[in-house]
């Protein structure tokens, strides 16, 4: 079996790059976007040469890049990103939008999202074929992202009418103890290849809602992704008469991002991508004490019991290991069986499985992004838990099983120590409605239902004094 991933592909090109950049730079008629196949990129607002910055205008002073389908190598369509000093306007630019955006009612805020959410409703499949394409995730999949965004944008709409404070009882008379949420500012946002679309729509709905303005960049291997994107979210602003660059974008690498990280106008940092380099970001913005969200690696196992249905366990683990090309965070990367169910023979796409190393091998803990899954023997489902928690990351994990006792023990404080616990479904994939993200090394991740919004507000204690004298206990005993 053929599984062609992204990066993989990315590696063969760099190979012979030369060979098909002159190609591309003579005969761009043969990008994809000229391609009769491909029309519905056109639909997009895309051409053979995009520009990759936005902040109201569109614009680019960085390196061209070809953007190239995974899937056959050819290139789809170029992209003149942004350098740092694209980054730097667009970030001046995000900040005073933010003192027009910021002073919207927050219901009206809501307003503009549902738009951008009906909007991606009218593109989502060009959209979704777009991502399939470049990212190199099968259709449905690239629908189900551009799907995804549009929930959000829902149960944002939602949360931008329930943006709550709360008033506490004073100790002292006369006085009044409010909490207040205040949007942060410029919300930037650094996103990874294998989810182009979703991580973005997820931080920029509700931020925006929040009153905050995004920049974001999104990888360098999905840079038609960002721009389609972000010209149906800036056709929203325009609309409205708001400016665009409540929406920036800059397209670029990683000095882009570093520069992000250093930037003090970035209020929070939204960081998807590696364990690796997210260290690199958490540590970067630490030094100028701001705040991050980090959405990290995963080393994600199904433990299966001896009494688990192994009909559900290989329809299910088959997907979590091999399902988008293995590039999900939440993939299935160790499969911990019980002894009495190891030999299934003929489950598996054979080259993605490798056994007989011992749980706590370095391969074995860290997150190889292919379709690689590792087949652990445990003595039980305790010593299952165990190499389970052992690895330095924390995203998903899944039990199947039909005993209570298991389900409780795996639930509970001595069971898994994920952000994700599933019993009976797989690790790969997540409701919008709850929290998304992982303890450990996977940096900690998004926060949801009621609390969703406050990642990325302010919080401000506020005691109002109303009556004409001063406490005697002020200074005193408050700290
Ligand atoms: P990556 O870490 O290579 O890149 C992620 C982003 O960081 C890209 O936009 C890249 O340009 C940027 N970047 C690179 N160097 C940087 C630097 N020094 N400073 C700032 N930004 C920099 O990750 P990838 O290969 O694109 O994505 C795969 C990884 O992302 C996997 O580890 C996967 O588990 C993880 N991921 C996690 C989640 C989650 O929600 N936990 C979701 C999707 C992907």
């Amino acid at each position: 079996m053929h599984i062609i991933t992204k990066s993989v592909t990315v590696k063969l090109f760099s190979l012979c790059k030369q060979r098909i950049a002159t190609r591309t730079m003579v005969v761009s008629t043969q990008f994809l976007i000229n391609d009769s196949t491909y029309s519905f990129l056109k639909d997009l607002g895309l051409k053979e040469t995009n520009l990759g910055v936005f902040d109201g205008t569109w614009k680019g002073s960085g390196q061209v890049i070809q953007s190239i389908c995974p899937s056959n190598g050819k290139v789809i369509a170029e992209v003149k990103q942004g350098n740092v000093s694209d980054y730097q306007s667009c970030v001046e630019v995000s900040k005073f939008a933010w003192s027009i955006w910021a002073e919207l009612p927050a219901p009206r805020r809501g307003e503009i999202v549902r738009q951008i959410g009906d909007a991606l409703r009218n593109k989502l499949v060009p959209l979704g074929k777009l991502v399939s394409i470049e990212m190199g995730k099968i259709l449905p999949e690239g629908i189900g992202e551009v799907q995804e965004y549009i929930d959000i944008c829902d149960y944002a709409v939602g949360l931008s009418r329930t943006l709550a404070g709360a008033i506490y009882p004073s100790e002292r008379p006369g006085h009044v103890l409010l909490e207040k949420w205040n949007p942060l500012g410029v919300v930037g946002v650094i996103s990874a290849f294998n989810f182009p679309i979703a991580v973005y729509g997820w931080n920029s709905a509700i931020a925006m809602v929040c009153g905050d303005t995004v920049l974001w960049k999104g990888a360098e291997t999905t840079p038609l992704v960002s721009i389609a994107t972000t010209k149906i979210v800036a056709d929203v602003l325009e609309k409205n008469n708001l400016p665009g660059a409540v929406a920036a974008l800059c397209c670029g690498g990683a000095d882009i991002g570093k520069a992000m990280a250093a930037d003090e106008k970035i209020k929070l940092l939204s960081f998807t991508g590696s364990t690796h380099i997210g260290q690199q970001v958490g540590v970067e913005v630490q030094k100028r004490f701001g705040k991050h969200l980090l959405e990290l690696g995963g080393n994600n196992a199904i433990i299966v019991a001896d009494d688990a249905d192994l009909n559900m366990v290989v329809q299910a683990a088959l997907f979590a290991c091999v399902g988008t090309a293995g590039q999900r965070c939440t993939t299935t990367r160790r499969l911990i069986l019980h002894k009495k169910v190891l030999d299934k023979p003929g489950f598996f796409v054979e080259p993605t499985i490798v056994s007989g190393l011992k749980h706590d091998n370095p391969l074995v803990h860290n997150e190889c992004f292919a379709p690689i899954v590792y087949v652990l023997k445990a003595e039980s489902v305790q010593e299952a838990i165990s190499w389970n928690n052992e690895v330095p990351q924390g995203l998903s994990s899944s039990i199947f099983t039909q005993s209570i006792e298991n389900i409780f023990e795996w639930i509970g404080p001595k069971g898994s120590d994920c952000g994700i616990v599933n019993v009976n479904i797989p690790t790969s994939g997540a409701e919008i409605g709850g929290a998304f993200g992982g303890e450990k090394a996977t940096g900690g991740g998004r926060e949801s239902g009621s609390d969703a919004w406050k990642q990325y507000m302010r919080r401000s204690t506020i005691t109002i004094n109303h009556s004409k004298e001063l406490p005697l206990a002020q200074g005193i005993k408050f700290e």
